[in-house]
Parts: C-alpha cells; structure tokens; sequence
C-alpha cells in the first residue's frame, strides 16, 4: 500500500476527517483552512510520542490511538479553548493494515469524544512516532496562561492525581492488580479525559492554569515562575483515588500524585470568591493550597510545616 492509499484509506475516510464547523477545507490540499470567527484567537498546540519514550511498543493500536490525541487535546483545555481541528504526523516503521485501522478507530474515537476534526498530517517511513498539532479558539484575550497567578488565590486541581503513574507498572506488565484496581488505574493511563468543558468554564475566572503533564509540583512550578509567585501545596488536600492507594500503598500513592506524570487533570489558581459557583455547577474543583508572595512550590503537611521533598517531574534531558 502506498502512501496516498494509506492516507485515503486510514484517515481521509475517518468520521473526524470529514469536516465540520470551522473546517473550510480539510484532508486533501496542500494546506488546510480553518475559519477563526471575529473576536477569537487560534490556540496551537504540538505534540511528539516516541515508541519506547512516551509509550510502551508494540502497545495496542486502538488505545495509543486514543490516547495520543487525548494527551494533544489536554493542551486545549489548559487554555480554556474551544477544540477545532488536529493534525497527525505519522512515522511508521511498516506498513500494516489491520495496526492502522485500528489506530484510527481509537483516534477517531477521542476525536469525536474531544470535537476535534482531522484536517491533514504527514506519513512517512521510520521508527514509530506520532506528532500531533491540535487547533482550538478561544475568545480574543480569555485564554488561560500560566502567568496571572496573584497572591491570595487559591491553587486547584480537576481530579484525583497520580493514577496514570501507578497504572506503570501494570502498563508494562510489571504487576497485575484485580480488576477493581486494574480497570479505573488503566483507564486513566489509556484514556485520559482532557478536562475541556471545565477548561472553558474557567475562562474569566482562573488566573492561570495548565494540564499536568509532568507530575503537579514541577508543573505547579512553572506556574509559580511565569506568574513570579510562590504556590503551597497541601498535601493533606491532593486528591487520591482509592484504586491508586490500595495499589500502592498510602506513601507511594502520595509520591505519584505529587510526582507522577500523565495526569492530564488541570491545575490553576483562582481568586477564592470565584469558587461557591463553580462548586454549585458541579465542577470536580479540589483546593490543594494557595498562591503567595514569593517563588518556588512548598509542598507542607497538616500543621503547615515544610516537607518539601526534592522531588521532581520527567524531564527528557533533565540532570
Ligand atoms: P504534501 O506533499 O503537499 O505535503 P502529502 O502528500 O504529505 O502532501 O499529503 C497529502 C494530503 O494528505 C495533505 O492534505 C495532508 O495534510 C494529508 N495527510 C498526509 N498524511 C496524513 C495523515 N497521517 N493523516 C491525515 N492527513 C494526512
Ligand atoms: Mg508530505
């Protein structure tokens, strides 16, 4: 199969590629073009996995389809913006047609779930890896950036954290757990839920926010440092599943909810009167703590004392 048949066959013919709202011309050209209404931005977000980095090969084709653009999709959502379209940039080391359908089963699945249509990509042959850009808008001015944060907010976060860091070790095949633990645990790691709607119910409200990718203190960092504040994170308030604590233990769950990566779950700040109504429109909003004067994360236990941990998230090239 060449690579006009792949592209016609696997993607062009997916549901999400057949356009829709904003997609004035999608796979096919040598461009696509998207229609950005008057008074709004374009939000763009990229993103690389690399078999064997971001995620275990061989894996099921269905479920890193689905998760791939799950993880893209997030970054719509730490902005506040409404999803528009996606691109995917595929490297494949062959080619095989059952692998390829069923990844653009799961894709398309997550797109549809998400409202993203595919617009266009690239197929090329190599190592496997896919680069996915996603389009959304938001209105012009209402994005949600890291940098707004002001002393005297308070620091949320959208759901329980650390459950996609303790589904590792079932991920790659290290421990079994029953399917009262396995089930919710791998869920998250494979279909990560980008937390949209909440997204763009905080537009106006948060001060700044993003999607935690690399584990919550490191990313409640680059918070701290856009914004040039100092956030305190209560450790007593981080939400924990029950699957992740039987799973792993109390002490452990705590490390992959502060540490862990892939959680997808939005953190932001938010001036405390904006809270009572987002709480009583039923947003899953947990207070972890609060932004204060000052620089850096403190991470403290339930009489306000420092046990900040030199704990830190992934880094690619970090020492
Ligand atoms: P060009 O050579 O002009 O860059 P290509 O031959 O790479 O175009 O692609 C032809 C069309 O198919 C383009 O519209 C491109 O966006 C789209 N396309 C290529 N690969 C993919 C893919 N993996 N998924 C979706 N669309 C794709
Ligand atoms: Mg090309």
């Amino acid at each position: 199969m060449g690579e006009f048949e792949l592209i016609r066959n696997f993607f062009a013919a997916a549901p999400c590629a057949q356009g829709g709202e904003g997609v004035a011309l999608g796979i096919g050209d040598d461009c696509a073009l998207l229609d950005v209404p008057h008074g709004e931005q374009l939000a763009i977000s990229t993103d690389t996995l690399v078999a064997g980095v971001h995620f275990a090969d061989p894996c099921d084709p269905f479920l890193l389809g689905q998760r791939s653009l799950a993880v893209a999709a997030s970054d719509l959502a730490a902005m506040g913006a409404t999803p528009l379209a996606f691109t995917l940039a595929l490297t494949l080391p062959t080619v095989q047609a059952d692998w390829l359908q069923a990844f653009a089963r799961g894709l398309n699945v997550m797109a549809q779930h998400c409202g993203l249509q595919l617009i266009g990509g690239d197929t090329t042959r190599g190592p496997l890896c896919l680069t996915l850009t996603v389009f959304g808008r938001v209105p012009t001015g209402q994005a949600l950036k890291r940098s707004g944060a002001r002393p005297g907010d308070l620091l949320c976060v959208g759901g329980e954290l650390g459950n996609a860091a303790g589904a590792l070790p079932l991920v790659l095949s290290q421990r079994t757990a029953g399917p009262l633990i396995s089930e919710p645990l791998l869920a998250h790691y494979w279909s990560p839920q980008p937390q949209l709607a909440l997204g763009q119910a905080l537009r106006g409200k948060a001060t700044s926010a993003l999607d935690i990718s690399d584990g919550l203190l490191a990313d409640c960092g680059h918070i701290a440092a856009a914004s040039q504040v100092g956030l305190v994170v209560e450790l007593d308030r981080v939400p924990i599943s029950l699957a992740l604590e039987e799973f792993l233990g109390d002490s452990a769950a705590q490390q992959a909810a502060l540490s862990g990566g892939d959680d997808y779950v939005l953190a932001f700040t938010l001036p405390a009167l904006e809270l009572p109504t987002l709480l009583a429109d039923g947003w899953p909003i947990h207070v972890i703590g609060r932004v204060v004067e000052g620089q850096g994360v403190q991470l403290v236990d339930d009489i306000g004392q420092d046990i900040t941990a030199p704990v830190r998230g992934y880094q690619h090239f970090g020492v």
